[in-house]
């Protein structure tokens, strides 16, 4: 059972002890106060665990500050949208807000190389206004003889060009629990002048150290991307660990699943999931087109599959593109061959731009009136 508090409560804690103590009427029932600070407002919700069978939830919702009471019937017991519950909680960090109300764009390399890409590419980011990109230092490689990363070394120009070019969150994967403090202690010496959402990768997706140290630390968000060969129950479960250990801030990732029915494209796409997850969970919804389709071909329209799938995840209400983008694709030393150019980077942004006033028009005429996910956030703001 889940009573969410009525959010910005002054004191929740007078609220939590005033139901712990009903609760000890129960026998058998734990209390698990949690807190999330949204992108609008801050939450507690107090999950009651154990032989929850028998209580009442009438015992709980004529509390004062209590908003709601929830039997939970999702297996995703801190992540899981439960019944009636509409909020879109979202996070933000370092100034940068993901819930469903807008799209970010991390445009950047699949693996830093050169400190000129680097910089060429924040450079355009700039130009561009996108202060999100993904600059890759660790990388899971298929083949050992394969460019295994610049990993630590490059750090510190890294950050320190994201602070040049006014870069507030750079997405960087990590394949093993050190990186997260190696990190960390490259950009306290570079006196943070950027900030990292942590990116677990598909290969990692059920890398279950991984995911309970990240949920551990409360200095980055994390990406996840689902597991290319596991189901989307067994994905999201993977996120429950994350939140599970303390770190709801998680952005979950669509990056195609693993099958050879997918060839041409590198993987099968898999956006027809993001209303899925949307529905299932309250974690912002990211699609990576460039590892989805991986070939950077395009239609008779002259658009690049790449941009196709991107409107296929934008216009079921995705809040964040993670894409390749490379100043000299034949020089990439990953992935060059799904890179866009810098030369895309304005065209990109248009097109997610148009797909998401698409998006939220079809919304509205769909309900000819309020959306239902904002007539609660009304209620409860
Ligand atoms: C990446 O984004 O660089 C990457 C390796 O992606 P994935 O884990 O989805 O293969
Ligand atoms: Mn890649």
């Amino acid at each position: 059972m889940i009573i969410i508090l009525e959010p910005d409560l002054g004191e929740p804690a007078r609220v939590v002890d005033t139901i712990t103590a009903v609760a000890a009427r129960y026998p058998g029932v734990e209390v698990r106060p949690y807190s999330f600070s949204g992108t609008q407002h801050s939450f507690t919700e107090v999950h009651l665990v154990g032989s929850t069978a028998a209580l009442p939830t009438n015992a709980f919702e004529t509390l004062a500050g209590v908003l709601q009471v929830v039997r939970v019937s999702a297996r995703y017991r801190l992540i899981g949208r439960h019944a009636s519950d509409h909020l879109s909680v979202g996070f933000e960090h370092n100034g940068v807000r993901f819930d469903e109300r807008s799209v970010h764009v991390f445009a950047g390399l699949c693996a830093v190389d050169t400190r000129e890409h680097v910089d060429a590419t924040m450079a355009a980011l700039a130009r561009a206004g996108i202060v999100t990109t993904r600059m890759g230092a660790y990388k899971p490689r298929t083949s050992p003889y394969d460019f295994q990363g610049l990993g630590a070394a490059c750090l510190p120009w890294v950050f320190e060009l994201a602070g040049k070019h006014g870069i507030k969150l750079v997405a960087m994967e990590v394949t093993d629990a050190a990186q997260i403090a190696e990190i960390d202690a490259a950009l306290e010496r570079s006196g943070r002048p950027t900030s990292v959402i942590l990116q677990i990768g598909t290969r990692n997706a059920q890398n279950f150290e991984l995911l309970k140290t990240a949920g551990r630390q409360r200095d980055f968000p994390v990406l996840y991307k689902r597991g290319m060969g596991i189901t989307l129950e067994e994905s999201l479960n993977a996120c429950e660990y994350i939140a599970s250990e303390g770190n709801p801030r998680i952005l979950f990732c669509l990056r195609g699943v693993k099958t050879h029915l997918g060839d041409p494209h590198r993987n099968l796409v898999d956006f027809a999931h993001v209303p899925v997850v949307r529905r299932q969970t309250r974690l912002p919804v990211c699609i990576d087109p460039s590892h989805s389709v991986g070939i950077r071909a395009a239609a008779p329209d002259g658009l690049p599959d790449l941009f196709h799938v991107v409107g296929q995840g934008v216009i079921a209400g995705a809040s964040a593109v993670l894409v390749d983008f490379h100043p000299h694709p034949e020089l990439a030393l990953c992935d060059g061959g799904q890179a866009l150019t810098l030369d895309q980077l304005e065209l990109l942004l248009d097109y997610v731009r148009r797909v998401r006033a698409t998006y939220d028009a079809a919304v509205a005429a769909f309900h000819g009136q309020e959306r239902p996910d904002r007539q609660s956030e009304r209620r409860s703001g």
